[in-house]
């Protein structure tokens, strides 16, 4: 995929954020056989065919991680590839992504696990991680083999399009996931609790005639998954957190020492249900977008720690699928291109968090959270892989949809201005993906 890299790349002239080891100064990063030698000033004069990446004006960061992403192969290639993915996910400034197991077949086992890794080694400029399934075909009955699947590369667990509803069986994939030091992912969701609801249950929802999804759909689910974690002593990671009542939960879980984390999209940090407007499908997803408050609950989770990570759940639907009435179509939005732009402009710009906060929230804490720090990623320290992430935060840009990388256009950001984005991308000391090439090299 990637050209010969030179043996040699340097990154000068940044401000180079690095939370990991409490590094937010300007100096450059320099890079040898894919792995960082050093951070600092005056560095040794590099190698004559070195690669020069002039990041004069932005950050330098270690390589941002999104723990949520549906590359849809095998099985829905028309929709996402392993390739057209990683491409999107390079100039959305992301370095590895962790491919959700909703696959056909699905990811329950460790052909598919290796079949997964394989294809992106050839095709992906970026990392991918598979996520393993809990359960076989995710149909909540069988456990998959952990092991087999963990032996084969898969960093984590989760069911993810679906619930593990028998709380059962989630007791017995927590008891196995922390004996395998594998964190365990939920998408919480009561689906009795759900039924047929479309969107956010409230005002917007009955003014459109649509059946609503209350808070509590995730929340009774985000319960009792932390009782379950403080049974089992396991990692439990809540999925694309959408509520004030399911922060508040994890709030409390930190308080009692629980290993219990979670993530936040973009889309609900950005959005809200008022923003469903004339049946647009590209703001059909689950969970739905949700009420005011609990946006302003999730923004103040942001800023005071609770919220661990921005995940994507970059969900690409064809076209065709999309375009039906809103009750028909599949749930879902493409998010690996915007969710740097969002980020900056919602929650940096509006002095919501700090830059330092955004390296934490999309390197430094997910990499804690998919065990791959145990891998050199997520920090910029001596010795580490050399996945680096450089962004303007004064870049003015708007997104157009129609220039994505993805194979998919499902997205509300469509001519969205934003201050702030993505300008390079390196991974294992290549560079992948810079905004004036607009394309992956
Ligand atoms: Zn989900």
């Amino acid at each position: 995929m990637t050209t010969p890299s030179p043996t040699e790349l340097i990154v000068r002239n940044g401000r180079v954020i690095d939370p990991s080891q409490n590094i937010d100064r300007a100096c450059d990063v320099l890079v040898r056989q894919g792995r960082i030698v050093a951070v600092g000033d005056n560095l040794p004069a590099p190698a004559s065919d070195a690669r020069i990446v002039d990041a004069t004006g932005c950050v330098v960061a270690p390589g941002f991680i999104d723990l949520h992403c549906h590359l849809r192969e095998p099985g829905k290639e028309y929709a996402e590839t392993i390739e057209s993915g990683g491409r999107a996910a390079a100039a959305g400034g992301f370095t590895s992504v962790l491919s959700m197991p909703n696959t056909r077949p699905v990811n329950d086992n460790a052909a598919v696990t290796r079949f997964i890794i394989e294809t992106a080694r050839k095709l992906s400029p970026v990392n991918v991680f598979p996520v393993g399934a809990i359960t076989e075909g995710s149909k909540g009955e069988q456990l998959a083999p952990f092991a087999e699947m963990q032996e084969a590369g898969a960093v984590a667990l989760t069911d993810d399009g679906l619930p593990v509803m028998d709380a059962g069986l989630m007791r017995h994939a927590m008891s196995y996931a922390a004996g395998l030091g594998l964190t365990v992912i939920d998408h919480a969701e009561d689906l009795n609790l759900t039924g047929t609801g479309q969107m956010h249950e409230g005002y917007t929802a009955v003014r459109l005639g649509l059946a609503g999804i209350s808070g509590a759909s995730e929340e009774i689910m985000v319960g009792r998954n932390i009782l379950l974690a403080a049974a089992t002593g396991a990692h439990y990671h809540v999925a694309h957190l959408s509520t004030a009542g399911a922060l508040e939960m994890v709030r409390e879980a930190k308080r009692r020492g629980l290993n219990v984390t979670c993530e936040v999209t973009p889309h609900h940090f950005s959005l809200i249900d008022e923003d469903v407007k004339d049946y647009d499908t590209n703001y059909k997803m689950k969970p739905p977008l949700r009420s005011r408050a609990d946006r302003e609950a999730l923004l103040a989770g942001f800023a005071d720690g609770t919220v661990d990570a921005i995940g994507t759940d970059h969900a690409p639907h064809a076209g065709s699928e999309k375009m039906q009435e809103f009750a028909q179509a599949p749930f879902g939005i493409i998010g690996l291109e915007t969710a740097l732009g969002l980020a900056l402009d919602r929650l940096v710009q509006t002095g919501r968090i700090t830059l330092g906060r955004l390296v934490e929230l999309m390197a430094v804490n997910p990499a804690r959270i998919a065990g791959l720090d145990k891998t050199g990623r997520g920090t910029l320290k001596p010795g580490s892989v050399a996945d680096i992430t450089i962004f303007d935060p004064e870049r003015n840009w708007t997104y157009d949809v129609n220039q994505t990388f993805s194979r998919s256009k499902n997205s509300p950001f469509h001519g969205t201005s934003m201050r702030g984005g993505p300008v390079a991308t390196i991974v294992a000391g290549n560079l992948v993906w810079n905004v004036e090439r607009k394309s992956s090299v």
